[in-house]
This record gives C-alpha cells, structure tokens and sequence, in this order.
C-alpha cells in the first residue's frame, strides 16, 4: 500500500487521494479473501495528517457456534491520525492498539498506509460471526452440526445440579471399577 504522494502533502491543506486495492498487509493475522478496496484521503491539516475513507474486504472466519469456515465482510471507517515520520523498523507491525494515535506512515519517500490499515483491519474483525443470524450451533452432548440435521441425543434439559450429581456418580463407579 505505497504511494508517491509525499510533495503533495507537504504543502499546509496539502492533500492526496489513495486508491486501494491490495493485499491484506503482514502482521493482520487473518485470511482475506480477495484484496482490500477502497480509498483512503490525506489532508494535511498542520499538526497531523488525517486519514479519512472506507475500505471493504471478506475475511475467512468460522462460524462461533458451528465452526463451519464461512467468509465474513469487514468495513473499516477509518479517521485516524498520521504523522509524516519514518516507518523504522518492521516492530511497527506488532504495534499495539494503544498505539494507534497518529501512525508514521513515510518509508523514505514514499506514503505507506499499511500499518494504518492493518490496525484498523484488526480492530474491525467480527468477534463472533454467525453463518446464519438463527445457527442452532453444535450439540453439547456428541458435537453434531445441527445445521445437518438433529442428533439422537435426548434433548430434554438436564438440571445442572442432577448432571453435576452423575457426574460424581460417575467417577465413584470408575474409582470402584479400577
Ligand atoms: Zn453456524
Ligand atoms: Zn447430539
């Protein structure tokens, strides 16, 4: 996500306009399923430069309740702070989210916009997607995908005192047993 963009941000309300349409970057630890698209502007506004625009991407998840791969789309709304200085060394890949605030964004010459992107890229994953709003999820006694059709497990409620009771049960017969 590099940019020849530099001179035009110099300039006080200097701005450019960066079309993106490329690779998730490295250290977003998540699978994508196509590259990231959208676009992202610069203003130069004194103190900072701001990064304002919108990029899409699906990402490979699974689904929090059955585990089935599924893809999820991602929308970022970025506004963040960036500052003109050097993108050092690769450590700023394992930048933290407290660090978010006014992200370096020059390698020598050139704008490079992926670390502000990977950061809003992880912070806008899905924590639990869902393949259908109404998955029925695993069952909790064999682990059949209920989505496949229902189990021959009994299905009425176990009282949790009764389960935890067997259970103890359970473990006198193994002890007696061995
Ligand atoms: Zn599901
Ligand atoms: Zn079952």
């Amino acid at each position: 996500m590099r940019f020849r963009c530099y001179e035009q941000l110099l300039a006080s309300r200097g701005a450019a306009v960066c079309e993106i349409e490329h690779p998730p970057p490295p250290g977003a630890d998540v699978e994508c399923e196509g590259p990231i698209r959208g676009t992202i502007k610069l203003t130069n506004v004194g103190s900072h430069i701001r990064a304002v625009g919108t990029l899409r991407v699906a990402v490979r998840v699974s689904c929090s309740r059955c585990l089935t791969p599924m893809l999820a789309p991602v929308e970022m709304e970025i506004d963040e702070e960036c500052q003109l200085t050097q993108i050092d060394e690769p450590d700023a890949y394992e930048a933290t989210a407290e660090d978010i605030a006014e992200t370096p964004i020059l390698d020598d010459d050139i704008i490079d916009l992926s670390e502000l992107v990977r950061q809003n890229l992880v912070v806008n994953l899905p924590t639990s997607p869902l393949c259908r709003p109404e998955c029925p999820g695993l069952c909790p006694q064999c682990g059949q995908n209920l989505n496949e059709g229902q189990c021959d497990c009994s299905t009425e409620h176990i009282d949790p005192r009764l389960a935890k009771l067997r259970e103890l049960l359970d473990g006198e017969s193994t002890k007696g047993s061995g």
